[in-house]
């Protein structure tokens, strides 16, 4: 029996994993600029949570949750998307408190039964912020900025940033009732998704992908027009500040998104070269779900960017973030003697500072250079019965080629000091 990851999973491996670790840290970082502190939650919560936040007809909760009982009986939900958890634990923990609004900001796998394919899968991982608290534009602006500062220092532009105005319940409802309208006389033509969108969820028929649909609701009202005055000014201001902090956006008006919750702003960012997963980030604001999951009636604005999307993005534009780990020295340990010594001088290595690795079972002299050539490593120390005998060690660069000896007492400071000139010559050298 030969095991494979589920369908739908990736193993992050060694060869990639520091990717992701520079990913993340850029976006820690970030973050942490902008005064967001970072909010870690269950993998699974009750699946109530989700159903009512997400909203029952969205494809999420109709067909792509990972629900279960555990043995009590409690039904759980792997977590499908990163806000809800965020707001049940900032109303459960009373985060509110401490003074509004609360800057939060994740980095979590997401678990979604969907059919796998490139850039959709079904454990994929976020990068998200919530601000909750503040129904202020400039928390749309400045959220939407972040997520443009984040995706240009990695190296993701060109992309394009599209935004809409979905204004607040009431006024969708109209629009709502008008759409449904608009599209009756071709509905037996449109697809099958949106035959049964026009009942359950009618907005998403605006962005279904199918040519023909597009084509059949070309000419559907524009939901600018239905926009409450208070929306339609909350979306002037955030168009203003974008404009101010020097972002290109579209305003997309067939842009909707796949939650109930959303209210006002949403935006994406979409970029060329990943088909039709071609959204690294997307969000807005939701004005009324902390409300619906049971807290005080608080106003607040998110989004999620695709971490897997992100790095095939980068690949596709050539661009690295951070680089591969290597060690700094290698330590062969030639022969009984050296054995114990050898380790010895790992570990004082390590205490400097310096990455230090070794081979084991006193492999032969050929095999251990191979491993330290395979290593990276700068320089590789040899320590041998001649070496032990004199209380010395052999170093030899690997890259200048040149091989002396050390003495063994003192030796990881002597290292440290000759790496980091050998360091900055290069540098210098370029
Ligand atoms: P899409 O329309 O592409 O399905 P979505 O609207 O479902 O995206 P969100 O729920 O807003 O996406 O998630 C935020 C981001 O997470 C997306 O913009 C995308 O980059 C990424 N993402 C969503 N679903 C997947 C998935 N199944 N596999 C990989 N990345 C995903
Ligand atoms: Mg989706």
């Amino acid at each position: 029996m030969q095991y494979r990851a589920p369908r739908g999973t990736n193993d992050i491996l060694p060869a990639d994993v520091w990717r992701w670790q520079a990913l993340e840290e850029k976006f820690r970082g970030i973050c942490r600029l902008a005064g967001l502190s970072e909010i870690r939650t269950p993998g699974f919560e009750e699946t109530e949570l989700f159903t009512r936040s997400i909203g029952e007809v969205t494809d999420i909760v109709s067909k792509e949750m990972y629900s279960f009982q555990d043995r009590s009986g409690r039904d759980l939900t792997l977590r499908p998307e990163g806000t809800a958890p965020i707001v049940r634990a900032w109303i459960e923990n009373n985060l509110g408190a401490e003074g509004l609004p609360t800057k939060l900001f994740y980095i979590t796998s997401i678990f979604r039964y969907e059919r796998p394919q490139a850039g959709r899968y079904r454990q994929h991982h976020q990068f998200g912020v919530e601000v909750i608290g503040a129904d202020d534009a400039s928390v749309d602006a400045e959220m939407i900025a972040l997520a443009a500062r984040f995706l240009g220092s990695v190296g993701a532009a060109p992309w394009t940033l599209k935004i809409n105005s979905i204004g607040v319940p009431a006024s969708r409802a109209v629009y709502v009732q008008a759409l449904k309208e608009s599209v009756a006389g071709v509905l037996g033509e449109l697809c099958a998704s949106c035959q049964a969108r026009y009942e359950k969820n009618p907005l998403r028929m605006l962005d279904c992908k199918e040519p023909k649909c597009r084509e059949l609701t070309n000419d559907v009202p524009d939901i600018a027009e239905y926009l409450d005055s208070e929306s339609a000014a909350h979306f002037e201001k955030v168009r203003e500040a974008l404009t101010a902090l020097g972002l290109d956006f579209e305003v997309d008006p067939r842009l909707v998104r796949g939650f109930d919750y959303y209210t006002k702003t949403v935006f994406e960012f979409q970029v060329e070269g990943l088909g039709a997963q071609n959204t690294v980030c997307g969000g807005g604001r939701y004005d009324g779900l902390v409300e619906e999951l049971g807290g005080p009636a608080t106003p607040a604005f998110g989004f999620g960017m695709g971490i897997e999307r992100l790095l095939l993005t980068l690949e596709q534009r050539g661009a690295t973030v951070g680089e591969p780990p290597r060690a700094d020295v290698f330590v062969v340990r030639a022969g009984e003697g050296a054995q114990v010594e050898g380790l010895a001088l790992a570990e004082e290595l390590r205490k400097t500072g310096l990455t230090a690795d070794t081979d084991y079972g006193n492999r032969s002299m050929k095999a251990q250079m191979k491993r330290a050539g395979k290593s990276g490593a700068r320089l590789t120390l040899i320590l041998g019965d001649d070496e032990i005998a004199s209380r010395q060690v052999t170093a030899r660069d690997m890259i200048a080629q040149q091989q002396w000896r050390l003495p063994l007492e003192g030796c990881a400071g002597m290292v440290k000091d000759y790496l980091e000139t050998a360091e900055s010559d290069q540098i210098r050298r370029g």
